[in-house]
């Protein structure tokens, strides 16, 4: 770790357990934590602009490296002041290295493996081929050969201009033997040197640098893999790569990884962000989470609830809620819930238009902010596990620590 205020600095202000909760200071601003990052995957946070993200109560979001390369491009961003010019988003932005994405497909994505359907390793899939310079794949849209590698991935995270640049690390799947994960795993150690080296030299001043920490679901390369990058002139740690088949295997990996994590560092748990998964993770001791989890359920018509039987969700097009007056979350702070119904978001979801969108965009992201927010008062009134173990027993976040606890 290295400690540079100028790009970043974190401080633990609580803790409880492992569960903490402190505060990322970034040129562009502060992130109390525990916190949730919305994902601005294209430049937006789907169906919202900027200020409304902000007025939900978030303090960071999270732009693609990967979409952003593809469009607008480094060089608009870089006409506009980078990211946070072209939104118009004055927080503080954190941008992934987009090797998530182009292993994806190589890969398989993480989807299809929790269905259970198999990638093929190696780049054997969609004309990805991986080499120690990086990886080459195939644009989409237009069948353009590109390039991402550890110095292009921070060369374009640079023109992204966010506040946290993660390093450019082979994301690998959970199909993927030990063997396979060990060379990936040191193959990203090497890049991780690269992209330090590369920023070190012509990165954005203020820029912090957070190093990934691989090594699938085996447990002496998780250790190993969270040493070393702990060991390197990084500002802060992330958790990728697969975390297992399941829930309980998620948990262990996280656990076999924290362990060996510095305790000095800000830890983000990337790609994980369901509400279960949020208290868990906290309960772990980590400080960040961003999924996709909240905009892609509101386009496919599914609000998050406090319903852990139906993986804290249900769908609001299912046909008995069509006359229903009741708001989508008893008690929910959020627009959609304040002034609407269950009806008229089935109906508007059914109808595909976009104000159901936006209505539970709003519903569900207002979920994870409260959830998060709720943990850090848990933590600072050391009420953490009794909140974790009422929010996985369906309280809803904003009363999950109104009863005061019982007893002597
Ligand atoms: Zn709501």
């Amino acid at each position: 770790m290295r400690q540079d205020p100028a790009r970043l600095s974190f401080e633990v202000k609580a803790r409880d357990g492992d569960a903490r909760t402190g505060v990322l200071r970034t040129p562009h601003g502060d992130v109390e934590t525990p916190a949730f990052v919305p994902l601005a995957t294209k430049g937006s946070v789907r169906g919202l602009s900027s200020a409304e993200v902000a007025g939900l109560g978030y303090e960071m979001v999270l732009g693609n490296t990967f979409h952003l390369l593809l469009a607008p491009g480094p060089e608009r961003l870089a006409e506009h002041g980078g990211l946070r010019g072209f939104m118009g988003w004055e927080g503080v932005i954190i941008s992934d290295s987009g090797g998530f994405q182009v292993f994806s497909l190589a890969h398989g994505g993480v989807a299809d493996e929790i269905k259970g359907r198999r990638g093929e390793l190696a780049g054997g899939g969609a004309d990805v081929r991986i080499s120690e310079d990086g990886v080459e794949f195939r644009d989409l849209n237009d069948g353009s050969a590109r390039f991402l590698g550890p110095e292009s991935s921070l060369e374009i995270q640079a023109a992204i201009g966010s506040d946290i640049a993660l390093a450019f690390d082979e994301c690998t799947p959970y199909h993927a033997d030990r063997d396979y994960t060990a060379r990936s795993m040191e193959r990203t150690h090497r890049w991780l040197d690269r992209c330090l080296a590369w920023h070190e030299r012509r990165g954005p001043r203020g820029q912090a640098v957070f190093g990934i920490v691989q090594g699938g679901v085996h447990e002496g390369l998780r250790r190993a893999a969270a040493e070393r990058v702990s060991a390197a002139a990084v500002d802060g740690l992330a958790i990728g790569g697969t975390l297992g088949r399941d829930k309980a295997e998620m948990r262990g990996v996280i656990e076999m990884t924290v362990a060996h994590l510095d305790a000095d560092a800000p830890c983000h748990l990337l790609g994980i962000g369901e509400p279960d998964d949020l208290v868990e993770g906290i309960a772990l001791g980590v400080d960040l989470f961003d999924c996709a989890v909240p905009t892609r359920l509101a386009r496919h018509g599914m609000a998050l609830a406090p319903l852990p039987e139906t993986r804290f969700r249900f769908d609001v097009r299912r046909a008995e809620l069509s006359a229903d007056r009741r708001p989508l979350v008893e008690g929910c702070p959020c627009a959609a819930c304040a002034a609407h119904s269950r009806a008229y978001i089935h109906f508007l979801s059914r109808a595909e238009e976009l104000t159901g969108v936006r209505l539970l965009v709003l519903h569900n992201l207002t979920y994870l902010e409260r959830l998060v927010r709720g943990a850090r008062e848990a933590i600072k009134g050391g009420r953490f596990d009794d909140y974790r173990r009422a929010v996985l027993n369906g309280a809803p976040p904003w009363r999950a620590l109104a009863p005061t606890p019982s007893g002597p």
